[in-house]
């Protein structure tokens, strides 16, 4: 009998698994239909022998020292600061938008002091700030917000930013200074072996058996354990009984080329030319010598396997009937992505995960008559989860 089973190997999944078997001694089965561990975040070494992300480019960030320490038990870091550039008027310019983006597009010599007061003769007047188009509009103005933000996020979710709850765009801010960093966070690295070699680490354990290449709804019938741990779509465990809840989708287009580098930086942006959003060259993120280089291309798809879920306030409402269905659940603990239907970051699935671990174990503490139950802690998911725009 397992005490959990755990459906999906990703960040949500591994580190409960890692924290229940190692500190909890509990027995955990870990189940996920692909054929691997690491779930999104999964990286391997492709036929040239280049480290590459199989879904798309993930940069460690996070302003969390619990979580870079935790994730800091399974692997070492190499120091790595993201940078982007965003191909617009036929120019490669810093995104997000700062004084050398606004210099170079308009050939002009502005300082910080100035800038600022260009952006607030182009900043729209918005009441109240609903949508991605207002959080754009409302700081940069129409012509920027055209020129960066509009055709990119119709690319990337099939929608208009003026559909799209605030959240998504503030993840971009914009700024007056030279910092040409897509993040400001306090920790910022990658593991420096990579992402599959880190999750391996958490995973190795007696107490922790894996099972891939397995939907859990395969063998949920025939395995015994006592409680579930799910970090897959939310709607499809309940059988979409309230309806599809929409996850939007990628395809992704890896190529290896001969030579050495090609891109100017990490991530190429492409808001308003091509059918794909964006490049990354892998070398730039993991520091790997080679002297040939991958890359990847991703095209944003409606259909395909479910990548981010669309804040709107539809979904939102739509969310909110599974959220009730998964509390009323018992011995079912919805964590992750996909299953709280939540566009976050690896820190912030993390920072969920161990949270869910406190509660587990507070409760499991305060069933027990001779110990009084200890108060569980939201703290530490609650800051990054709240704070906005998050990459600030
Ligand atoms: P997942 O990683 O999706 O894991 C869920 C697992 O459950 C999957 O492996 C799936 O196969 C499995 N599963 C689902 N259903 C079943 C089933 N029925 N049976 C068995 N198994 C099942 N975050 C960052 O912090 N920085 C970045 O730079 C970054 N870049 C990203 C780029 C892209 C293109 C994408 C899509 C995401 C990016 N993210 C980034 C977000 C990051 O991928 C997620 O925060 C994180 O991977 C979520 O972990 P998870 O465990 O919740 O979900
Ligand atoms: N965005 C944009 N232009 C850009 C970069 C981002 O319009 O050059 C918008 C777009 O809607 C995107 C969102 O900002 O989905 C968040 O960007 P981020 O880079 O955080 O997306 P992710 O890495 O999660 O795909």
């Amino acid at each position: 009998m397992f005490d959990y089973l755990i459906v999906g190997a990703g960040f949500a999944g591994s580190v409960l698994a890692e924290r229940l078997a190692t500190r909890s001694n509990k027995k955990v089965l870990v189940i996920d239909k692909r054929s691997h561990i690491g779930g999104n975040a999964y990286d391997h070494y492709n036929e040239d022998g280049i480290l590459i992300h199989k879904y798309g480019p993930h940069i460690f960030h996070t302003n969390s020292k619990d979580v870079f320490d935790y994730l800091g038990n399974f692997t070492d870091w190499r120091p790595y600061e993201h940078r982007v550039l965003a191909s617009v008027d036929g120019q490669l310019v810093p995104m997000p938008i700062n004084l050398d983006t606004i210099n170079k597009l308009y050939g002009l010599k502005l300082t910080s002091f100035e800038v600022e007061q260009f952006f607030e003769s182009v900043a729209e007047e918005v009441p109240v700030i609903k949508t991605s188009e207002d959080v754009v509009v409302s700081k940069v103005g129409r012509e920027l917000y055209n020129k960066f933000f509009k055709n990119y996020t119709n690319k990337q979710w099939g929608l208009d930013p003026s559909q799209l709850d605030k959240s998504v765009t503030s993840r971009v801010p914009t700024r007056t200074n030279r910092d040409d960093r897509y993040f400001t966070d306090t920790f910022q690295a990658m593991p420096l072996h990579g992402y599959t070699r880190m999750f391996e680490k958490m995973l190795d354990h007696p107490n922790i058996k894996i099972m891939l290449n397995t939907d859990y709804k395969e063998i949920v019938k025939f395995i015994p354990f006592k409680e579930m741990i799910f970090t897959g779509p939310v709607d499809e465990y309940f059988d979409f009984q309230f309806g599809k809840l929409p996850y939007r989708s990628l395809e992704f287009k890896h190529d290896t080329l001969n030579e050495e580098q090609h891109l100017a930086a990490p991530v190429v942006n492409f808001p308003n030319e091509h059918a794909y959003t964006r490049i990354t060259e892998f070398k730039a993120l993991t520091g790997q010598k080679h002297s040939k280089t991958a890359i990847v291309y991703e095209y944003p798809q409606a259909e395909g396997d479910p990548y981010y879920p669309i804040p709107m306030p539809e979904n939102a409402e739509l969310y909110a009937k599974y959220k009730k269905a998964a509390d009323e659940t018992p011995n079912v603990h919805f964590v992750g992505r996909l299953a709280t239907y939540k566009y976050y970051n690896m820190d912030q699935v993390v920072a969920q995960a161990l949270t869910l671990y406190k509660k587990l174990t507070d409760k499991e503490e305060a069933a027990k008559p001779v110990r009084p139950a200890i108060a569980g802690s939201t703290s530490l998911v609650e800051k990054l989860i709240n704070r906005e725009p998050s990459k600030e």
